[in-house]
């Protein structure tokens, strides 16, 4: 029997679908849940079934476990870790809805079954079949020539996180044994706040304090975080949040441009905020602190630097270079950042900051958290380190119920990976900026672009290995710029692309290789939130039709280019998963044996709550932070010696200053609350949707139709366009036009339009002068200008105008 298939039962159709109403309510481990899937073995219970453990790869820190039902080598059943007795204090890596509809991807009619080569211009999505050795040969020998032509530089492999497991990584290795290839460093979801921490708190003590933590907390500040939609698995940030709200008698405010779902039920806890304020916001309250007295000056002397000008490092002392006199308009743009002049930026009333300055003023403990939205953009570095210096203010660091302004902490089970083994090539460039790479490589420099690892690149892409990653186009920025740099075959001559299902990066590719599922092999996972859990699953069917593991497509390369006993070492996936398990049980035998691991499925590891820089705290001396200054800086003469010299452009630092801030500025943003036009009046954001892990599961009918895409639009914005909900709009900037669905709410602030990332793009990029994107890709409007620090994706700073579509 075919798995590419669609054949559904009546009977498995209605059990599926009347499950998909609740699942949302289901995930987070209410006891309710075996109501509604306990009896699901019951209704298949004909003798032949048989399960298996799996877990979700995809890049969600949920990695939730699965639990696949199995009937003639098919999957008729998925569900996850339940039980019967479940408390809500039970610990249970349950799958959330997109998780539960693996059955639907699994025997997806686009899923990949065999190598296809591309016979249509890139981006077309015209591919034929061919043989697992054509594929091979062409892959490998055209590395080869590649190698030959331009060196090792040339060879790149995207960022990409489609696939989490002890083994992911099976090209890097292949690669680094035939000479390397050009790395990347920091990620899409957090390069601008991985690249500020350090500075501020260095790198040993730099993570947040759990939400567990947060229980002995009086007030709670969330800045642009949502767990609800983004970690929704039942022993993921969802659940630990939801624990948090039911535990703790704290005052809670999220501060979001959105009224997010993790505020629902609790709608006054939502602070409006326009977005990319939240700095300002922080100066308004920094000032109110200062005026009041409510600073705490014992401990900003002691374990920090750079607040005022006792505190400053000697070498800028006398210079109105501190965060005091930022604040207080004695230095920089000279510009008081009173609670009124915060007001007009982040459109909160300027009563209000005052209101929330007081209570953070004078209630201890103070949680501070910050998600990973408010830094992802064009002044993303400074934001995120607006937001850590808040609690440094209070002295609200290192003691219970707070934490320092960073994420929650994720305490996960430890386990071991297959070695890449060591990439000769030292060179790396941020990943935001491959497609400048292929498209002007060697005039990319350590000033202009953060190469790191040499003075500049010698050549630009011309290989690349997609593995598990749709960065080349969709969740890149400037998808129509994306397109052109990649259909010109004259840039980068080969793309190598392996997945399961066909998504928009993978039209762009020369050779296809099919991928299988994580659950479909042997495969392990350790993960966590609060708590850290382990999955160990095995294979749920046979291997459908060509589909293969990426170690295997690795290995046949390897051999191709004759390193295949080097890559193997005379181990197949399986035993390379299981020594390193018994490498991780050697450090840590609490561990179940292998068979137990196996057996069980889910591992749980209760964990205490964490709070991030205790030791710091209790002896600042003996546990110094490893910043120059061994203290926290909210001044940084390292960012200020480091990027000397760099090649800036308008609006990537203060007005007047031709160096980035020392200091957490609020630098307005390029396209921002400050810069709209006349052509372009809104305000476009984006956001993580409920539907997808990023463009993960965009495909699936059934999760669409539960939540489709849609532009969150005020009312006052939607009458002024005669906008009404449901109606189909234009969203357009200067970089593109998408078609969707519009949502007027006043759960976004005016003047701000609201798309959830991840759409999958869908545009005739070959006809269509306008290159129309009825996906509603938010990318196709977003740019490829990186933030000016860590050269990061800025994708939720943007502009645009919103039209009805006329019937
Ligand atoms: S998407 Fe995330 S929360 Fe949902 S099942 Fe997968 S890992 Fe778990």
């Amino acid at each position: 029997m075919s798995t590419n298939t669609h054949a559904v039962s009546r009977r498995s159709f209605l059990k599926t679908t009347g499950a998909l109403g609740a699942l949302a309510a289901a995930a987070g481990g209410a006891a309710s849940a075996d109501a509604m899937f306990g009896t699901a073995p019951v209704a298949f219970a004909d003798g032949q079934e048989t399960t298996t453990w799996g877990h979700c790869a995809i890049n969600c820190p949920g990695r939730c476990s699965l639990r696949f039902h199995v009937k003639d080598d098919e999957v008729v059943w998925v569900d996850t870790f339940t039980s019967k007795d479940a408390g809500f204090d039970d610990l249970q890596p349950r799958a959330c809805l997109r998780g539960r509809t693996y059955r639907r991807w699994l025997a997806h009619p686009d899923r990949l079954s065999y190598p296809m080569k591309r016979v249509g211009k890139r981006g077309e999505g015209k591919f034929e079949r061919i043989s697992w050795d054509e594929a091979i040969d062409t892959a490998a020998s055209k590395l080869k020539e590649v190698i030959d032509t331009y060196g090792n530089e040339a060879v790149f492999v995207p960022y990409a996180t489609g696939v989490s497991a002890s083994t992911s990584r099976p090209f890097n290795r292949m690669l680094n044994l035939v000479g390397g290839y050009l790395n990347f460093y920091n990620s899409y979801s957090t390069a601008q706040i991985s690249c500020i921490t350090p500075y501020m708190y260095g790198n040993k003590q730099a993570g947040g304090s759990t939400l567990s933590a947060a229980e002995d907390a009086e007030l709670i500040l969330i800045f642009g975080s949502s767990p609800t939609e983004t970690r929704q698995g039942g022993l993921t940030t969802h659940y630990d949040w939801v624990r948090l709200r039911e535990k703790t008698n704290a005052k809670i405010y999220i501060i979001d441009p959105r009224m997010n779902d993790s505020v629902m039920g609790h709608s006054e806890t939502w602070l409006p905020i326009n977005p990319g304020t939240d700095a300002a916001f922080v100066a308004g309250v920094a000032h109110y602190l200062i005026e009041n007295d409510m600073v705490d000056l014992d401990f900003l002397h002691t374990y920090c630097v750079g607040y005022d000008e006792e505190t400053m490092p000697e070498a800028y002392k006398g210079m109105n270079m501190s965060y005091y006199d930022y604040i207080m308009g004695l230095g920089y743009d000279m510009v008081e950042k009173t609670p009124s002049w915060a007001s007009k930026i982040t459109g909160i009333p300027a009563e209000t900051i005052e209101k929330i300055a007081r209570e953070i003023g004078t209630t201890k403990p103070l949680y501070v958290n910050q998600g990973w939205g408010p830094q992802r953009r064009s002044n993303g570095e400074w934001t995120a380190w607006a937001i850590m210096a808040l609690p440094c203010l209070v002295g609200q660091i290192g003691l219970p119920g707070t934490s320092n302004g960073t994420r929650e902490a994720i305490q996960s089970c430890s386990l071991g990976k297959l070695s890449a083994g060591e990439n000769p090539v030292k060179k790396s460039i941020p990943c935001f900026l491959f497609t400048d790479a292929i498209d002007h490589g060697p005039e990319m420099t350590a000033k202009n672009a953060g190469v790191k690892g040499g003075d500049k690149l010698e050549v630009g892409i011309k290989y690349m290995i997609n593995y598990a990653g749709n960065c080349l186009t969709n969740q890149h920025s400037d998808i129509n710029k994306a397109h052109d740099i990649l259909a010109d075959e004259s840039k980068c001559e080969f793309i190598l692309g392996i997945d399961t299902v066909m998504c928009d990066s993978l039209k762009y590719c020369d050779i296809i290789l099919p991928d299988l599922f994580r659950f479909e092999q042997v495969s392990q996972i350790a993960t966590g939130s609060d708590h850290g859990y382990m999955i160990t699953g095995q294979p749920c069917t046979s291997p459908k039709f060509e589909r293969k593991t990426a170690y295997e497509m690795a290995s046949m390369m390897a051999e191709k280019l004759g390193v295949k006993e080097e890559f193997t070492e005379g181990k197949t996936e399986e035993e390379w998963i299981r020594e390193i398990y018994e490498g991780t049980r050697e450090k840590n035998p609490a561990l179940p044996t292998w068979e137990e691991a196996v057996e069980q499925g889910v591992y749980v590891e209760k964990k205490a709550p964490f709070i991030s820089m205790e030791k710091f705290r209790a002896d600042p001396v003996a546990n110094a932070l490893d910043t120059p200054s061994g203290k926290i800086e909210i001044f940084s003469e390292k960012l200020l010696q480091f990027t000397e010299g760099w090649e800036l452009q308008d609006g990537d630092t203060l007005k007047g200053m031709s160096t980035l801030p020392p200091l957490p500025v609020y630098i307005p943003e390029w396209y921002g609350v400050e810069s709209t036009t006349d052509e372009f009046p809104l305000v476009l954001t984006g956001f993580h949707y409920r539907g997808r892990i990023h463009s993960s599961w965009g495909f699936i009918e059934d999760l669409k139709e539960v939540n489709p895409q849609e532009a969150w639009i005020n009312p006052l914005d939607a009458q002024e366009r005669g906008i009404e909900q449901g109606d189909t709009i234009r969203v357009k900037n200067q970089f593109g036009i998408i078609e969707l669905l519009a949502k007027v709410t006043s759960r976004v602030v005016p003047g701000t339009v609201a798309v959830s990332q991840g759409a999958w793009h869908m545009a005739d990029m070959y006809s269509d002068p306008e290159r129309v994107d009825r996906g509603g890709s938010i990318n196709t409007l977003t740019t490829q200008r990186p933030s000016p620090l860590s050269k990061g994706n800025p994708q939720h700073t943007n502009i645009c105008q919103v039209e009805k579509v006329s019937a």
